[in-house]
């Protein structure tokens, strides 16, 4: 069965690009050109992967991406047209995977489509192995995609979720920032270090006790970030 996309943009030479270029790599393709209808459409459980426009009628691309995130972990590409938005695309509120800056290739496109396809799946597959990780008071449960502090449940965001799943994977080693954006984001994935801190920062505030004085995960000067047991 070919993979199914939904591509939200309203600028039509772009999305019939997009659609013509993803149809000829095999994919299934639905659109839709505003926000609510992307709502409607983006809400169906029948989607490999979503690509969102930011800048949208009615129901702009990082209200949609928020609103599809609360209840769907559904690969979601952002396009942007502002360096400023990348921060929000990719951030807790929002929640994308990855975002490509306009314009760009489709050749890079697809290539960026297959790999967060390939995660996903390997994300799937990883996910059939019950473990169980924990460090003192703190539990994460990769099978239920549960952490629990103190016995109490954690709210985790699937990309802070796969971060402490690593963290916790390699206890006391430093993992380079690169290291960790090639495990979380892929190899293909062009945002930069950010991306890491602010993620470390997000699961500090879930986790430590004194996110500004952290005893858990510990900043390796230099390098990156150090998980201690
Ligand atoms: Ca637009």
């Amino acid at each position: 069965m070919p993979n199914s996309v939904l591509i939200v943009e309203d600028e039509e030479n772009l999305l019939a690009a997009v659609k013509y270029a993803l149809e000829r790599d095999g994919y299934e393709v639905f659109t839709a050109t505003d926000g609510a209808t992307g709502l409607d459409l983006g809400r169906q459980p029948i989607f490999d992967l979503i690509i969102l426009d930011v800048m949208l009628p009615e129901l702009d691309g990082l209200e949609l991406c928020r609103i599809l995130r609360q209840d769907s972990d559904v690969p979601i590409l952002m396009l942007t047209a502002k360096v400023e938005e990348i921060d929000r695309v990719i951030g807790l509120e929002i929640g994308a995977d990855d975002y490509m800056t306009k314009p760009f290739s489709m050749r890079e496109l697809l290539a960026r489509v297959r790999a967060m396809l390939r995660r996903a799946r390997m994300g799937r597959e990883a996910n059939l192995a019950p473990r169980v990780l924990t460090s003192n008071t703190l539990m994460l449960e990769i099978d239920r995609h549960s952490v629990t502090l103190n016995d109490k449940q954690v709210d985790m965001r699937p990309k802070e979720f796969a971060l402490l799943t690593l963290l916790m994977e390699n206890p006391g080693k430093a993992l380079t920032r690169d290291q960790i954006l090639d495990s979380i984001w892929g190899k293909n994935y062009v945002g930069d270090h950010r991306t890491v801190d602010v993620h470390i920062r997000w699961l500090r505030q879930k986790i430590e006790t004194y996110p500004h004085r952290p005893k858990r995960i510990i900043t390796v000067r230099g390098i990156g970030y150090r998980f201690e047991d």
